[in-house]
């Protein structure tokens, strides 16, 4: 383990990026949730076993799973699943649906724009489901599949498309809850997770600096211990273990009514996971089960704005948790890492779309006062703006169409790449075409700061003041 925080700052790929002024020195405590923050799992492996208990648990209730395979590319985060008409869509921030698959099928643009023209994906409404977790890309792609199958008349059942979406939910739900996906897990570890030796030693800072650390995490004692220690023993001082690392430790914590209802905690007594009652008060160094985050807040004496809670489930983690509890919030995003490096490759690409897009909006123009002079020239109201006569016009129109078709070409091959780039079939976690997806609306307005991976802090340091860029506008000078 290196002991000295490196002084050059990170590739773009593992810096951290606020939306809003965050200044690390003033939190008082940091709680980290564990799945996909503290600990990075091989997600197309993780899911594809999630994928194989949930069909193998389907088929024995006569779902027409058999012959289906896990597809990791086929969805990603921040996608919404449309319950009505049993599609996959990508939108925009405000609502507009970009790109959408009915089953396992890309829709066709006119299909898209019947389905979507008059309607705005809204999240508030039980119509869409949002993807908030890579945990959800195996439910995604089964979903998509039994859609195919339905549509095909394969599933007899008297259902619709939401009942379809249920019945694979809950077989997931169950999947996770059963004991047997988390034991193969558990027991083979290295293939499953990606270890991080530097997020140990971005802990340890933050400790010292005298931040109280929690962990907070969905998952079940019997799991959570093995895998943090796991993933953190090894990289510890000699004769330290991960539990001396947090001052508190919440199992089956059930985000996110945990930030916003008051379950009765119980406290963890042993390692086998005895568990009681709480009889006293919250203890630092104790592991509890349950419970809720107002226990937190009194028994550390902390408000809100004090406290900073580090997750990867856009609702759950970041979005509640700073809605109730205005808890500072900060959302851990592992595909960023790649996605980075795909648009850095494409820069090139970028730099000549946009200026083949300066090229189209001044040749447009030309042609929108070409078009006017002619209408004038014709109607005789007002002289026109080019004094050559109408042939002339007409030539030069036709001129300037050839030359736009021309790079419409150009664009729409470059633009198509771009849109390829993160995933072939959805583009860029936070882009949806031109604009900003619904995911990265999340992202702005419920996560202070965002990052690939916790260890990325190790560079900033616990006394960083973290600032966002100044909001752009439409009408800045360029
Ligand atoms: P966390 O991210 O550390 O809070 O933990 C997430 C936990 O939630 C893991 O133990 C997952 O197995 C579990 N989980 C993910 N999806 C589901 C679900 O659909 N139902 C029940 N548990 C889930
Ligand atoms: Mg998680």
């Amino acid at each position: 383990m290196s002991q000295e925080p490196p002084t050059t700052e990170p590739p773009l790929a593992r810096r951290v990026f606020a939306n809003r002024t965050l200044n690390l020195r003033a939190m008082k405590a940091i709680g980290c949730d564990m799945d996909y923050t503290l600990i990075h799992y091989r997600h197309e492996l993780w899911e594809s076993r999630a994928y194989e208990h949930v069909t193998r648990r389907m088929a024995q209730t006569g779902w027409p799973v058999a012959g289906l395979e896990f597809d990791a590319e086929f969805a990603t985060r921040g996608l919404i699943v449309d319950l009505e008409l049993g599609n996959l869509v990508k939108a925009s921030r405000f609502g507009y649906v970009t790109r959408a698959f009915h089953g396992t099928r890309v829709l066709a643009h006119e299909d898209q724009r019947r389905a979507y023209a008059r309607v705005l994906v809204d999240l508030s409404e039980a119509r869409w489901v949002f993807l908030n977790t890579l945990f959800s890309l195996s439910e995604a792609c089964l979903f998509a599949q039994l859609v195919d199958r339905f549509d095909a008349g394969k599933i007899k059942l008297p259902l619709d498309y939401r009942k379809l979406y249920d019945a694979v939910r809950n077989s997931v739900n169950v999947a996770h809850m059963e004991g047997a996906l988390k034991a193969e897990i558990t027991a083979d570890p290295d293939k499953f997770v990606v270890q991080d030796a530097e997020l140990p030693l971005t802990l340890l800072d933050l400790k010292h600096s005298g931040k109280t650390l929690m962990l907070i995490t969905n998952s079940e004692w019997s799991y959570t211990r093995v895998m943090m220690s796991y993933a953190f023993d090894r990289y510890l001082p000699r004769g330290m273990g991960w539990r001396e690392l947090f001052d508190l430790v919440v199992v089956d914590a059930r985000k996110p009514s945990f930030f916003t209802e008051s379950h009765p905690m119980l406290e963890v007594v042993n390692d086998e996971g005895l568990m009681r009652p709480l009889s006293g008060k919250l203890e630092r160094g104790g592991v509890y089960c349950g419970g809720n985050a107002r226990a937190i807040e009194s028994l550390l004496g902390l408000q809100g704005e004090e406290i900073l809670y580090i997750g990867d489930h856009v609702y759950a983690d970041v979005h509640v948790t700073k809605d109730v509890l205005r808890w500072r919030t900060a959302l851990i995003m592992r595909e960023l890492e790649d996605e980075i490096v795909a648009a850095e490759s494409f820069r090139q690409g970028q730099q000549q779309l946009s200026e083949l897009m300066e090229q189209k909006t001044a040749l447009e123009q030309q042609q929108s006062t070409l078009r006017l002079s002619l209408q004038r020239l014709e109607a005789g109201y007002a002289p026109p703006v080019d004094t050559h006569g109408a042939s002339a016009h007409k030539t030069q129109l036709q001129a300037l169409r050839a030359k736009l078709e021309e790079l419409d070409r150009r664009v729409s091959e470059l633009a198509q790449r771009s849109g390829e780039l993160g995933n072939k079939r959805w583009g860029l976690l936070l882009r949806a075409g031109n604009d900003k997806s619904r995911m990265a609306r999340q992202v702005e307005r419920y996560a202070d700061i965002y990052t690939s991976r916790v260890s990325n802090l190790l560079y900033y340091t616990p006394y960083a003041y973290l600032r966002p860029p100044a909001g752009s506008l439409p009408h800045d000078p360029k």
